[in-house]
């Protein structure tokens, strides 16, 4: 009998310049962007949908490392439009952030990445940019999308904003210092988001693609050292109205009197602006009111909470105890948070009990 012998052809990985000769033919990139491109350091945040599509571009094209961030695991529903994943990931159950890196090591084994599964809030996000030159933003939420803004215009990092929603996106390219902020665009904080979506609004595979394209391009050209060809306009687009807009962003920083790259007042950074009010009672409890109030079915809540422990309910009020903590949640969204007289640690509870 014969030895079989299955060719695995390891050789083809011999001579890595094959894996990026494409790129590298391209004119604006060359073999000096390419060395720039593999010397990046990116932090993707969020793995989701707009992030999982970055990150794989991003880890193909040679991005030297890809510090990958999310709090949320695997169900069903995201593989419709979340294109890095599969069936596989979602019967073990895997934080995306966990299954992003597996599966880019697959594209690209070359590329150093590091899983974050963690909330990106005020009390992680310096260190999560820490010794990052670029971020691509996957995130779905204005308060995320503030935060960013701010911490990157304090430590002068690029930044690249993009949002999706039904078949609707958008985004634009941060340069701290030379193109306007998310705040000279978005003026007005809380309100922006409310005015701009409505909650069950679904989302469609193809405008996360365009958006996490046109991000990836931006990417591209910043890593690379070609910077002047950046997007210095906002792209708005919404594929099922047949609607490519492209908006003018550059009288907002006209004025000169933008809060953040003017006055540095970070105040999602710093506490300020979260998704609630807070407020100490007494010496070991805060009460936090959420900017957008509405009616909370307890008994609903308690079976989804159910999950953390015991919370015990009444038609008023539903307690559940966290560790040292108590949280208790009223039928209008508002909660004490009893056993702390931090701020950021209450709303934190809030954001990964109440608002999840
Ligand atoms: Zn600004």
């Amino acid at each position: 009998m014969g030895k079989l012998f299955i060719m695995k052809h390891e050789h083809v990985f011999k001579d890595e310049t094959n894996r990026y000769s494409r790129q590298v033919q391209f004119k604006p990139i060359r073999e000096n962007g390419l060395e720039k491109i593999k010397a990046g350091r990116v932090l993707v945040v969020g793995c989701g949908g707009i992030g999982s599509i970055s990150s794989e571009i991003l880890a193909r094209a040679g991005v030297g490392y890809l510090r990958l961030v999310d709090r949320d695991y695997l169900i069903l529903s995201d593989l419709q439009c979340q294109m890095l994943f599969d069936e596989n990931d979602v019967r073990e159950g895997l934080p995306k952030a966990i299954a992003a890196k597996r599966k880019l090591r697959k594209f690209n084994s070359t590329v150093k990445t590091e899983a974050h599964v963690q909330d990106v809030n005020r009390n992680t996000i310096e260190e999560l940019t820490a010794d990052i030159d670029l971020v691509m933003d996957g995130t779905d939420n204005f308060r995320t999308h503030y935060l960013i803004n701010e911490i990157c215009v304090k430590n002068k990092i690029p930044w690249i904003y993009g949002d999706c929603s039904g078949a609707t996106g958008e985004t634009m390219t941060v340069i701290p210092g030379i193109t306007p902020c998310f705040q000279c665009v978005f003026k007005t904080d809380n309100k922006a988001e409310k005015s701009r979506r409505s909650e069950n609004e679904g989302i469609i595979a193809p405008a996360v693609s365009v958006i996490a394209s046109i991000q990836c391009a931006e990417a591209l050209k910043i890593l690379s050292g070609n910077r002047d060809n950046i997007n210095k306009v906002m792209y708005s687009i919404h594929l099922w109205e047949n609607e490519f807009q492209v908006i003018d962003v550059a009288e907002s920083r006209q004025r000169r009197d933008c809060p953040v790259c003017d006055y540095h007042q970070f105040n999602y950074l710093n506490g300020k602006y979260g998704t609630t009010y807070a407020s100490l009672i007494g010496n070991n409890a805060i009460q936090l009111i959420p900017f957008e109030s509405s009616e909370i079915n307890l008994m609903e809540a308690a079976i989804e909470l159910s999950t953390h422990g015991d919370p015990l309910y009444n038609e008023f009020v539903l307690r559940l105890k966290i560790d040292e903590y108590e949280i208790a949640l009223f039928r209008d969204g508002r909660a004490i948070i009893r056993g702390t007289s931090d701020v950021a640690i209450a709303q934190d509870l809030y954001a990964n009990y109440i608002e999840n």
